[in-house]
């Protein structure tokens, strides 16, 4: 069956790893603290495989966190520029592709920190409907949207 491989871009700090350990290792919420053990991070040559619902196809998770072959690295940037910075590397990976649309979702991570909220959720609407990209909210603290934004990216690599 198909695999696919997805990459978790951002700013330092904004919670990648969190999101893809939460998603990868899919507890019952309750059960753990998602802070208290870390499994390896996944990388290209260590891919960890998850299925999504409903269908066979299995997943391989990366992360762009831990430098490894084939994995991007970012320098650390304040909250609301890794926003700024995945706008534009969107675009980029369109002029790339020389094409209008690219299967990405876009992730506002830590929800459960609204007062400390970074990016205003008209802009990301803005973004998400002006290139056709889903958005969602999500807390890798609190296992809020983190299988739904995976796997509406799944869904969207495999509609590509
Ligand atoms: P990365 O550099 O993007 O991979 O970020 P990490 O996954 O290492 O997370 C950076 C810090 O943010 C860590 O201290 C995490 O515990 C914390 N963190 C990650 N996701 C969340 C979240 O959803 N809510 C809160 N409150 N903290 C988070």
């Amino acid at each position: 069956s198909e695999t696919h491989k997805l990459v978790v871009v951002g700013g330092g700090g904004v919670g990648k790893s969190a999101l893809t350990i939460q998603f990868i290792q899919a507890p019952p919420p309750e059960s753990r603290n998602y802070a208290q053990t870390l499994p390896p991070i996944p990388t290209w040559d260590h891919p960890v495989l998850r299925e999504v619902p409903s269908d066979p196809s299995p997943l391989a998770g990366t992360n762009t966190t831990r430098p490894g072959p084939g994995s991007l690295r970012f320098l650390p940037l304040p909250p609301p520029q890794s926003f700024n910075e995945v706008s534009k590397l969107f675009t980029q990976i369109l002029r790339v592709k020389d094409r209008d649309d690219f299967p990405i979702v876009l992730v506002g991570n830590k929800a459960d920190l609204e007062a400390q909220r970074q990016v205003p959720r008209s802009e990301a609407n803005t973004f998400s409907a002006s290139h056709h990209v889903a958005y969602f909210e999500a807390s890798a603290k609190l296992r809020l949207n983190v299988d739904e934004a995976f796997e509406q990216l799944v869904r969207a690599v495999r509609k590509y």
